[in-house]
């Protein structure tokens, strides 16, 4: 355990509500930011504020409606339809161009000013879904331009980079949140919480990842699924 503070990345989703409960065991004092990026699902703070309550963790949110409206995205324009699957040779229309660049190098920003040094996101390259900015390589070059930038001392943290969906949803079962993470979180593109819509390409991962785990949960235990 470090005898340092975190800021959490937080968007009150699956991966990020597993990271926070991560950065709580992980550190002396955990603080969460949300972005109000101009998503379609603002109501995604509102149960990020929520959740961090639960956690007792000191919450805020930036708002930053730029990030969503530089770039053209299926996430923060209502007009465009979703991609339901990655096409080829490019990313989905769900990507939110710069999001996670944005997203550091403010987190950073607001860290330095409360001499917090320690930054934890859930970015994950398994489970990537074609996301450059999700890829470890992009966030150790952002670690050091972040460090250049500011002539600081950051760490990133990504705890679930190496994880796929199912030993995000172990994670969060050893840190004792996996019924938290499963009812109170939003990964759905449809702003549907929980188990959201189920058709949505982020719900399919969601519940694939969660099937595989309760499935070797139960062949290890004996545990029934859902329990
Ligand atoms: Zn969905």
């Amino acid at each position: 355990m470090y005898n340092e503070p975190a800021l959490v990345i937080f968007s009150g989703g699956q991966d990020s509500t597993t990271c926070l409960f991560w950065a709580k065991q992980e550190f002396k004092d955990v603080y969460a930011l949300s972005f109000r990026y101009g998503q379609k699902h603002e109501k995604e703070v509102e149960l990020a504020r929520a959740i961090a309550a639960k956690a007792g963790v000191d919450f805020q949110v930036m708002d930053a409606p730029l990030i969503g409206h530089l770039g053209s995205n299926a996430l923060t324009d209502t007009t465009i339809p979703m991609d339901s699957e990655q096409p080829e040779g490019g990313v989905p229309n769900t990507f939110v161009p710069g999001r996670n660049l944005f997203f550091l190098a403010i987190a950073a920003v607001h860290a330095r000013e409360k001499g917090i040094r320690h930054l934890v996101t859930g970015v994950s390259q398994t489970d990537f879904s074609g996301y450059p900015d999700c890829r470890d390589s992009f966030i150790r070059s952002m670690n050091v331009t972040l460090n250049l930038a500011m002539d600081a001392q950051f760490v990133i943290h990504t705890p679930l980079m190496w994880l796929d969906k199912a030993e995000t949803w172990a994670l969060a079962d050893r840190l004792g949140v996996l019924d938290l993470v499963r009812h109170d979180t939003l990964t759905c593109y449809n702003g549907i919480p929980g188990d959201g819509c189920g058709h949505c390409p982020a719900c399919k991962l969601r519940r694939e990842g969660l099937e595989r785990y309760l499935a070797s949960r139960e062949a290890c235990t004996g545990r029934p699924q859902g329990q």
